[in-house]
Order: structure tokens, then sequence, then C-alpha cells
């Protein structure tokens, strides 16, 4: 028995997907950029799945920059848009509880001599408009906010946000991390005030090493990677054009039947919560009901030192999840959004997430609910108290 619960690091490939990729790379094996067949065959793979993405957000497919992942995109928004924009100040806003993706990138950068604004969350992880407003300063160029946090799952005013910044810096650019976010909601970045937005292939069911970045055409970026001038000089490199077609597949495949399939997730995780809560000393964390994304429940519970002793008992059983983010490193450490939403200190190394998939059901979180009830009072003896 396997029950994967751990969608939020990463997503078994589709296998319409897995199809395409396997075609790509054995048959269609071109590079985009040679001149001859082989290479026209290519460069159709990474015009359609430009087309689709842009098709997905209703922008232009022109405004696409494919990238290696999630992280180059978020990189690649901050660093290329401080460098390119420098001159019209050296402000940044985010929050503290960004993806280290972003947060790496903005600390590199406050590094560089920009100034950096971490703005705190109440305690759902939201973070509040009229703050972020009175954070906006004469020299803000840039502010970076997920749309969906990866460990609590809350979900961002992005459009209030972007407006707020806006109002204020009619010429600062609003990029949000919509890693978590991309699959699961319709997000249209340039009607929601989005100038940039990234993406990533694995978290929607396409392989690893393949992402996205949305730039509205018109914004001032600066390349990070510099090389053979492939995707407008933005992104050198030859292009992964298998991981570009997948994603172009997955992508698809996610918003055939978005709303149906948010609308399962959204009875399953409070299938979930209901099963969860009814287990004593448990804390859910993050937001309420739709104002947390339908695929991320983070547990806390009372009475257990490390959760990674419950994470490797219910690996035991064959029901995979994750302490803390660990999307972001396999090294135990204390969360920042736990701390940024004031969780007890006793709970922050008490946190479970578990998030799901379009191919997660029912029984399989029943099976995990029934896991936890039998293990924890078998692990709370051990707990110093
Ligand atoms: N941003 C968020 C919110 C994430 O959850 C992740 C996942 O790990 C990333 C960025 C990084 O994406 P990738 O693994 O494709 O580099």
């Amino acid at each position: 028995m396997e029950i994967y619960l751990d969608n939020s690091a990463t997503t078994r490939v589709a296998p319409e997907v897995a199809k395409l990729v396997h075609h790509v790379m054995c048959e269609d094996y071109g590079n985009p950029s040679s001149m001859h067949r082989k290479g026209l065959e290519a460069e159709r793979h990474v015009k359609r799945a430009a087309e689709t993405l842009a098709e997905i957000m209703k922008v232009k497919p022109a405004e696409l920059v494919f990238t290696s992942c999630g992280t180059e995109s978020d990189n690649l928004a901050l660093i290329g848009c401080a460098l390119a924009n420098q001159r019209a100040g050296r402000h940044i806003i985010t929050t503290q509880i960004e993806h280290p993706a972003v947060k790496n990138a903005a600390a590199y950068l406050e590094e560089q001599g920009f100034r950096v604004t971490y703005l705190p969350v109440d305690e759902t992880g939201s973070v509040r408009v009229e703050e972020f407003a009175g954070a906006v300063c004469d020299d803000t160029i840039l502010a970076s906010v997920m749309y969906v946090n990866n460990e609590i799952g809350t979900v961002q005013p992005v459009e209030a946000l972007a407006a707020a910044l806006h109002e204020k810096r009619q010429d600062a650019l609003f990029h949000t991390d919509a890693v978590q976010a991309f699959g699961k909601y319709r997000i249209y970045p340039s009607r929601m005030g989005i100038d940039l937005l990234s993406i990533s292939g694995h978290k929607i069911h396409a392989p690893k090493g393949i992402g996205a970045l949305y730039v509205r055409s018109g914004v001032k970026i600066r390349p990070i990677l510099f090389g053979g001038g492939q995707q407008n000089g933005l992104r050198s490199g030859t292009h992964n054009v298998s991981g570009i077609a997948g994603l172009g597949e997955a992508a698809a495949l996610a918003y055939r039947n978005m709303e149906e399939d948010t609308k399962r997730l959204y009875a399953l995780r409070a299938h979930f919560i209901a099963g969860i809560s009814q287990i004593e000393g448990t804390h859910i964390n993050g937001a309420p009901k739709e104002a947390g994304a339908p695929h991320i429940v983070s547990v806390s519970f009372d009475g257990i030192d490390r959760a990674e002793v419950l994470l490797h008992a219910l690996e035991e059983r064959g029901i995979y999840v994750s302490a803390g983010s660990a999307c972001a490193s396999n090294k135990p450490g204390i969360s920042a959004t736990l701390k940024g939403i004031g969780l007890d200190k006793k709970l922050l190394t008490a946190t479970l997430r578990f998030s799901f998939s379009v191919y997660t059901t029912q029984e399989e979180l029943d099976t995990a609910i029934s896991a936890l009830r039998e293990l924890l009072p078998f692990y709370r003896r051990f707990t110093r108290r």
C-alpha cells in the first residue's frame, strides 16, 4: 500500500504527460534553435506549450519564459527586475513566509545594496493589505507575495495587494510565486495587476526540472543566465523541450476540469479536517475553509516533540507526508511560516503537512486518520514534559 500525501513537495507525473514527454525525448528530440526539420518539430512543441499556458492565463505566448523550475522563475523575477529597475529605486517588499526561492533571492539583493521589507502575517498566514500599502515607499520598485503558502495553504489577497502597490507606485512591479496555486485557481495576471508570476511543472503532474515565468510585456527585466540568447535573450540555454511539452500538457489537464477537481479537493480537505479534529490535541493551521488552498492541510499535535518521528511512523505504514516545508530541504528546521502565524513554541516542531492531488481518495485519507489515531497515544507517551 502506498498513500502519497505529499503533493506540495512534488506530484506523480500524469500518464498523458509521461507519454508526450517520452515521445518528445525519443522522437521529436531536436533543438528548437536548429534550422532544419528536427528543430522545427521541437519548436512546435515549445510554441504549443506557450500557447496553452497563455490561453489558460489570458496572456500572450511571448510573455512566457520557460525556466528550469519554480526556484529559477522566482530568482529571475526578483533579481532580474531589481537589477533592471534599480535606477528607479532600491526598495523591495516581500513577506516573512515566502518560499526560500524568494526569501533567499531577496537576501541576495540585500547584499547587493537593496532594502527589503519582510512583512509579517496574521494568525491565518495572511498579509494585511493596509500594512502592505503602508510599506510602499517612494523608491519601492518591486513587491513579491506568494499566491498560496506551501506549508499552510493560506491564499494571499494578491489582487488587492497588486492594486495597493500600483495605486502608490504605478511603475512598481508586482510578482507572485504561484507555484502552489497554478492549476487550482483561475489566475489572470493582466486583469489582476500581476506583472510577474512563477509556476513549476512538478507541482502539477509534469516532470521535475521545468518551470515558467510570466513577464508582462513592457516589464524591464535582466537575464540571470548568460549564453546563446534563447528566449529573446531572457533565458539562455537550450530549451528543455520535453519538459516544456510536459508542462503544457499538465497545465491543459489541470484546467480541463479545474472547477470540479477543486470542488472535490475542498470536499476531501473538509473530510480530512473533520476526521483529524476528532483526535484529541490536534490543531489545524492556516486559513479556514475556502480561504485556504484546497490541497494543503497543516496539523500540529500536542504532546509530540518531533514531527519527524510521526512522519517515519506513518512511512512505515506506506503513508507519505511532510514535516514543515520539506520541499525546500531535507534538513528539519524551524518553519518561518509557522513562527510567522504565532504558533505555540511547543508545536513548531510538532507539525505535519498533508497535501493532496487529483489522485487522492477519501479512503486514503481515512486510512491516514486511523493510523494517526493509533500512533499518537504511543508517541505521546515518550514525549518529555
Ligand atoms: N515556491 C513555492 C511556493 C514552492 O512550494 C516551491 C516548491 O518547492 C517552489 C517555489 C520551488 O519550486 P521548484 O521546486 O520547482 O524549484
